[in-house]
């Protein structure tokens, strides 16, 4: 006799943060948006996703930053859950709890690596079954940042930066994370980007402003030379966060000072991402930048690591 199943009560799913080595920016497109070429690296800062059958849809926030996640239906997760349950017909109402150790609205990815946390973790609830490319297709229909959580390691982004490709990396690279205790709005800072460009004589839509991954960028993470990345780290968005942040131009160069390899605003910031030789530089960083009083807060972290993974609960294989 066979016994079906007993479908799990509840399952959790942890995501990870982005960091972008490279981000460039295109023309303004007519629809609003720009095209980028970006590479992104997954981080070892994560968010906990757990799901479960409730009565009504919830969330219940928690984490060292659990004061600023919302808790309404505009909840990525939520949004994500949604999705799910409404092209598998599913009339299931779920509690989600967020347990938060991505900053949020910190150029991280927090809120797009909760959404791709909920897909995985409701195909795993609902035993959908789902292949990483339906995932995938799924995820982009949330935001353009969503795919990458699922995904992790180290890829290219094109299009809107939801367009994956794999980059071949070797090595281990470790990270100092100066985090601000307000965020800065995506939109805000991509327009700010188009009005330095036009205050310079350019025309935001030009096409000259290309979009490309420098080869420069690949070939230190093809030969894992945490020197040569540190030097090839760039972001596009770093003049407009500055300008509308003077103060993170004022850290960004503090701690190349204290010695990291690179320095960048890390995606539309507010974070400022610093890489180090090794894991003691990312310790002595770290101190340094806490005793200049120039952030709130600082984390370490390493990368690559994994993308979204079922922590707890029955696994696919
Ligand atoms: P990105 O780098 O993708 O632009 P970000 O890291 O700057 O994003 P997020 O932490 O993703 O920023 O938050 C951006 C906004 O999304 C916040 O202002 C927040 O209100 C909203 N949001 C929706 N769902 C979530 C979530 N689960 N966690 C955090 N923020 C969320």
């Amino acid at each position: 006799m066979t016994v079906a199943p007993t479908p799990p009560q509840s399952v959790t799913v942890r995501a990870p943060a982005k960091v972008n080595l490279e981000l460039r920016v295109g023309a303004l497109r007519p629809d609003g948006y720009h095209d980028l070429a970006t590479v992104f690296q997954a981080v070892s800062l994560y968010d906990e996703v757990s799901v479960a059958r409730w009565n009504e849809w919830q969330v219940v926030p928690g984490g060292a930053y659990a004061d600023r996640i919302p808790t309404d239906g505009g909840n990525l997760a939520v949004r994500a859950a949604k999705l799910v349950a409404e092209q598998w017909d599913i009339d299931d109402v779920l509690s989600i709890r967020i347990d938060k150790d991505i900053p949020v609205a910190g150029g991280m990815a927090g809120g797009s690596a909760d959404a791709a946390a909920a897909l995985l973790a409701c195909d795993h609830l609902w035993g959908l079954g789902l292949e990483r490319d339906e995932l995938a297709e799924l995820a982009s229909v949330l935001g353009s940042d969503v795919p990458f959580p699922l995904a992790g390691g180290n890829a290219m982004g094109s299009g809107r930066g939801e367009q994956l490709a794999p980059v071949l990396a070797r090595g281990t690279f470790h990270w100092v994370f100066a985090i601000s205790d307000t965020g800065l709005s995506t939109p805000e800072v991509y327009r700010e980007l188009d009005r330095l460009r036009a205050a310079a004589g350019s025309d935001p839509g030009d096409p000259s402003h290309t979009a490309e991954v420098s080869a420069e960028l690949m070939a230190a993470l093809r030969s894992g030379d945490a020197r040569a990345l540190g030097a090839a780290l760039h972001n596009d968005l770093d003049e407009a966060a500055f300008s509308l942040r003077p103060e993170l131009r004022v850290l960004r160069d503090a701690g190349v000072e204290f010695g990291a390899l690179g320095g960048i605003v890390s995606g539309s910031g507010p974070t400022v991402a610093f890489l180090t030789e090794s894991h003691e530089a990312s310790l002595d960083l770290s101190v340094s930048l806490a005793a200049s009083d120039l952030c709130r807060d600082i984390r370490r972290a390493k990368g690559p690591v994994h993308g979204a993974q079922v922590v707890t609960g029955p696994r696919a294989d």
